[in-house]
């Protein structure tokens, strides 16, 4: 069952009309970890302050919730995700025993996958932290993927597809998804089942646990996304950032 919460869609809209005159929130007051701000300061072109979709969700993604993150491309939706994922690992880094990848990142091509892979890669860099994500590509051979799993990753870029050849090779343990996956993001959530991935998201959800945190990212809403919330999340936090006309 899904809840939508009203009263964030408000706030949200609230932050938007308010863009230009409050704009001193900053990333220090979204609770993020300071080796990740550092980072974003030194991008080539410098990120200093949330943007409306970043400023609600980033909370409420550190909180542990279930959120549907809806707005227009541009938002900065992928740092939306991205910056409290990786806070929270760097926050649990080393905690405990490693059997499989804690994190998937499934977007709906081979051409997202490069792009989220690049900003996520060069997020770990600067941060010089020893977490590692790879990407699985879908012309890689299964031997291929075999071997950028091992170790395993921290992260997992991929399209759902070659998770699901991944489970059905048992490259990837159907059991160890249930023990260690703690967050799964869709990207470009609105684009996945019309890209055909429906069953290949069938065959990984029906392996979540009850404890992963799931988020949706996606430009629009539709009859697929209102079908992918109600496959993968449990009572999301909903964020709407309406078109500005
Ligand atoms: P979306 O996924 O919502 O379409 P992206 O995450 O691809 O948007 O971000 C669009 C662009 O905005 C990217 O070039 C990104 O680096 C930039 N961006 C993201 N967040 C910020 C920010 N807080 N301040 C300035 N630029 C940002
Ligand atoms: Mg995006």
């Amino acid at each position: 069952e899904t809840i939508e919460k009203p009263a964030l869609e408000t706030s949200l809209k609230e932050e938007e009309a308010n863009d230009d005159e409050e704009g001193d929130e900053s990333f220090e007051e979204l609770g993020l970890d300071p080796r990740l701000i550092r980072a974003l300061t030194k991008k080539k072109v410098s990120i200093a302050k949330p943007t409306p979709i970043q400023r609600v969700a980033i909370p409420l993604i550190l909180e542990g919730k279930d959120v549907v993150a809806q707005a227009k491309t541009g938002s900065g939706k992928t740092l939306a995700y991205l910056l409290p994922l990786l806070h929270k690992l760097f926050a649990n880094f080393g905690s405990k025993k490693k059997l499989a990848p804690s994190a998937f990142i499934l977007v709906p091509s081979g051409e997202l996958c490069q792009q989220v892979f690049k900003e996520l890669s060069s997020l770990i860099d600067m941060c010089k932290v020893q977490l590692k994500a790879v990407q699985l590509t879908s012309n890689m051979p299964v031997s291929g993927m075999s071997a950028a799993l091992s170790g395993p990753p921290h992260i997992l870029v991929s399209t759902p597809a070659c998770v699901a050849k991944c489970l059905s090779a048992g490259v990837i343990q159907s059991s160890s998804i249930g023990d260690s996956l703690e967050i799964l993001v869709l990207d470009e959530a609105d684009l996945l089942l019309s890209f055909g991935y429906e069953d290949d998201l069938k065959a990984l959800t029906a392996l979540l646990p009850r404890s992963c945190q799931c988020l949706l990212m996606s430009a629009t809403s539709s009859a697929d996304v209102d079908k992918l919330k109600k496959l993968i999340l449990h009572n999301p936090y909903i964020l709407t950032l309406p078109e500005v006309e």
